[in-house]
């Protein structure tokens, strides 16, 4: 089926109880994304057309989460290519909403705040990112609730059709935030992580990575080096031996690291033991940022033994 392009929130659960009726569904899925989608994102409209009978698929770059407007007004842009994309897949509605239909009153003066789990790592060195990141997805969440009453939908007992909602590993700690936003406030869907989709070369796929020149695209690479390495030494139960990971990163010049460290995967707080000489132990994520030429990189892993 043709993907149907709305740009209105009325518009959206106008479309969304249309197809939910016409179908008898009972589940709808919600893909929060900021365009210029890639095979990362495809990955996420995939899972969610194979779990949910209708799927939407939100295409805004949010203004509330970049610190630095020279970043937000250079974000590509390509809604044309996006819904060919997301038509592949088999998303039924793309929702791209303009500035003013998210923020009707300018920017909103109530918003969630992260927390502590929202000032670390990323958050450090991107102050109010993740506040502004939270409170766009706790309002798309909202606009994606499906329609209540419709035939067929107290199947799961319930009485309304099922939520999910599909977010990328690969933004590990904006994952672990939306899974205590909702968790914390109640919100009435459930959150679906989806694995990191890597190029064959192992970098994780990124709208940003188009600013890369292939000399730094190649560089970049050490960063997926470095967290297969504990990967590795995870699985074998060998000490992880971070710095010697961290020590590879470093030896490239076109990267700059800036965090590596392994977390608690709920809390993101650092393991209390690295492992440096014991062998590793459970389960744990493996963080890492780096700038590579003029783009921030981010990456992690599952750690588990
Ligand atoms: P963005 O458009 O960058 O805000 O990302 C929208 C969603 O796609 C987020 O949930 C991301 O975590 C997810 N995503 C981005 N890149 C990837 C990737 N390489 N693999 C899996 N999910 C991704």
């Amino acid at each position: 089926m043709p993907i149907k392009l709305v740009t209105t929130v009325a518009g959206l659960h106008a479309e969304s109880a249309r197809l939910l009726t016409s179908r008898q569904g009972v589940s709808q899925g919600l893909v929060p994304t900021m365009g210029a989608l890639h095979e990362g994102h495809a990955a996420l409209a995939r899972t969610a057309v194979e779990q949910n009978d209708v799927v939407v698929a939100s295409i805004f770059v949010n203004p509330l989460q970049f610190g630095d407007a020279v970043d937000l007004d250079r974000y590509p842009r390509t809604l044309d290519d996006d819904l060919a994309l997301l038509e592949a897949e088999g998303v039924d509605l793309a929702f791209a909403p303009s500035v003013e239909e998210v923020y009707p009153d300018g920017e909103p003066l109530v918003r969630v705040t992260s927390g502590r789990l929202g000032e670390k790592w990323e958050g450090a060195s991107r102050p109010g990112h993740f506040d502004g990141a939270l409170t766009v997805v706790a309002k798309l969440l909202h606009y994606g609730v499906p329609a209540a009453g419709l035939a067929g939908a107290g199947s799961h007992g319930s009485g309304l059709p099922a939520y999910r909602a599909y977010f990328g590993q690969k933004d590990a700690q904006q994952l672990a935030l939306v899974r205590r936003m909702v968790a914390d406030l109640n919100f009435p869907v459930e959150i679906v992580g989806v694995a990191t989709v890597r190029s064959a070369e192992g970098l994780a796929l990124s709208s940003r990575n188009r600013f890369l020149s292939d000399e730094e695209r190649d560089a970049a690479l050490v960063l997926s080096r470095a967290l297969r390495l504990l990967e590795e030494r995870a699985a074998a139960r060998e000490p992880l031996d971070l710095e010697s990971a961290a020590a590879l990163v470093e030896s490239q010049p076109l990267v700059a690291l800036d965090y590596f460290d392994v977390v608690d995967p709920a809390t993101l707080e650092p393991l209390a033991e690295n492992c440096r000489e014991t062998p590793f132990r459970g389960e744990g994520l493996a963080l890492i940022a780096a700038k590579v030429g003029p783009v921030r990189l981010i990456d992690n892993a599952r750690l588990v033994s």
